[in-house]
């Protein structure tokens, strides 16, 4: 699950999340700053409108026993609509990315291997999941979930996808249960149509993204090719949970 989010966020906002926080308006008109200020930002996220990636697609079937615990993605949907932090209304089915998106990130011989179920046994071992076609629909699915998150962040200021973060997925390789790396297949579709710039991957999980880490080498290949300008851009958290940060190019201070 990540969350994205525009930056800065609207006079209204802030003082908002300073109000969910505190109580009160924050002194002199001005919010907290840096990390402090995401930190209360991402704790009152709840209390706008936002638009989640959701499919009911992003769970599949495992053996039973398996440590991986897919109920988890219908389960949060319930959860914060229980909860009235998001509306059905607010919920967004995502399509799967297509394969020239994941050209951008990950090697032709690896996703063509999932695309044949050519996986070998070490290799799924590797992935802790056993290859199948929903797990293919579902990997394309919570990727294209994180990009959807991510436009709607550009145009609304904050975004989630109730699934993604799959930080441990490498460009020829998957590992940790990640297949694909959503966060850096969001990185980069969104520079090479010149959405944004640069951006800023925070990874709250308790261990570290090796995957989006090994990755970033692309990332910043885009960038020097692709992209002339300076960086004005910060997208997107991985892992468990996570925060970002996506500033359009218009916002460029
Ligand atoms: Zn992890």
């Amino acid at each position: 699950m990540h969350w994205a989010m525009n930056w800065p966020l609207s006079s209204n906002a802030r003082r908002n999340a300073h109000r969910s926080l505190s109580g009160g308006p924050p002194p002199n008109g001005s919010g907290p700053a840096g990390f402090k200020f995401l930190a209360d930002a991402a704790q009152v996220c709840c209390n706008f409108a936002m638009k989640c990636s959701y499919h009911p697609g992003y769970q599949v079937t495992l053996s039973p026993g398996h440590p991986f615990p897919m109920s988890k993605y219908p389960l949060l949907r319930e959860q914060l609509l229980a909860e009235g932090v998001v509306t059905a209304g607010d919920l967004v089915e995502p399509e799967p990315l297509d394969r020239e998106t994941l050209d951008l990130v990950h090697t032709a011989e690896y996703l063509n291997k999932l695309e044949s179920s050519g996986l070998s046994a070490a290799e799924q071992r590797r992935l802790g999941m056993p290859w199948s076609d929903s797990l293919w629909l579902r990997s394309r699915l919570a990727s294209g979930g994180t990009l959807l998150a991510a436009r709607a962040a550009l145009d609304s200021g904050l975004s989630g996808n109730l699934a993604g973060g799959t930080h441990h997925a490498f460009a020829d390789h998957g590992e940790g249960f990640c297949v694909l790396n959503d966060v850096a297949l969001a990185v980069a579709k969104l520079r090479v149509e010149g959405a944004i710039e640069r951006a800023a991957i925070i990874d709250l999980d308790v261990h570290q993204g090796n995957g989006t880490a090994a990755i970033s080498q692309v990332i910043n290949t885009f960038q020097q090719t692709g992209v002339p300008e300076p960086m004005s851009c910060f997208l997107l958290g991985s892992g468990l949970l996570g925060l970002g940060l996506l500033r359009k190019r218009s916002q460029r201070s």
